[in-house]
């Protein structure tokens, strides 16, 4: 579904910076992969480069195979559209909107009639477990609780591919626990999963670990043994 050949990437403003460093990558449609590396590896550079959000400066990139390098911007942001969803550290919802708004808003670009939309809003509120809270704002929410609102909305508009970016990276372990648990039932539809993160618990919790260091992959690990840790779901955030 993701091939990346030699994928390089410098930012010029100020001195320049060579982030990415020739990266080669395959993830298959329904993986659950985890990007790990310390801060500044590019971790980010890399989960926005899959997700469209940035252009890569060499080499090529393949998404389900369209080479993403051709299309206008127009393509690019309806293929982003169609084929990613996003969640974020900071979970980036709309602090002027309730819960309901936002996880509807994807569908809003998308010229889905208001109650359309906030019917399958209130549908996917209920399925991560905030039934009651449609109608809350986002600073009435728990940390946990806007992280499901933005994985709602990240899975409303049916993407192929979740990416997200430090999802637990604001939250305490056991909600981290519970965030993760979530995307491992969204990896369990089927869709394709890929976290980035600098925890090892956070990435214990996916098949394959991927390692980053100063722009280069270091290591591509199978870890699709670790259920049989016998550490609890408590142990494994530490
Ligand atoms: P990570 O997510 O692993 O912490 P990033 O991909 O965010 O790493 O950043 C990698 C390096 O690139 C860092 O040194 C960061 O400061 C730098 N960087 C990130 N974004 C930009 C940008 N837009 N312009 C210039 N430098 C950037
Ligand atoms: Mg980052």
């Amino acid at each position: 579904m993701i091939h990346l050949e030699g994928i390089n990437k410098t930012y010029y403003n100020g001195a320049p910076l060579h982030v990415l460093k020739g990266i080669d990558l395959d993830i298959e449609r329904g993986e659950f992969v985890s990007i790990m590396g310390s801060s500044g590896s590019g971790k980010s550079t890399l989960l926005n480069i899959l997700g469209i959000l940035d252009n890569y400066d060499t080499g090529a990139y393949y998404l389900n195979e369209v080479l993403i390098r051709d299309l206008s911007e127009t393509r690019a942001a309806e293929y982003r559209n169609r084929m990613i969803g996003f969640i974020f550290q900071s979970f980036n919802l709309i602090s002027f909107k309730n819960a309901m708004e936002n996880v509807a808003l994807p569908l809003f670009y998308q010229n889905v009639s208001r109650r359309k939309r906030n019917a399958l809003a209130l549908e996917y509120l209920d399925r991560l477990g905030l039934k009651e809270w449609g109608h809350h704002m986002p600073n009435e929410l728990s940390g946990g609780q806007k992280q499901r609102v933005a994985i709602a909305r990240a899975l409303i508009s049916q993407p192929r591919i979740i990416l997200a970016d430090e999802p637990t990276g604001a939250l305490d372990s056991k909600t981290s626990v519970e965030v993760m648990d979530i995307l491992k039932e969204v990896n369990d539809t089927g869709m394709t999963v890929i976290v980035v993160t600098h925890e090892s618990g956070v990435a214990n919790r996916t098949n394959k670990i991927i390692r980053l260091k100063d722009g280069v992959i270091e290591a591509v690990e199978d870890n699709r043994n670790h259920d049989v840790l016998v550490f609890g779901k408590e142990d494994l955030m530490k």
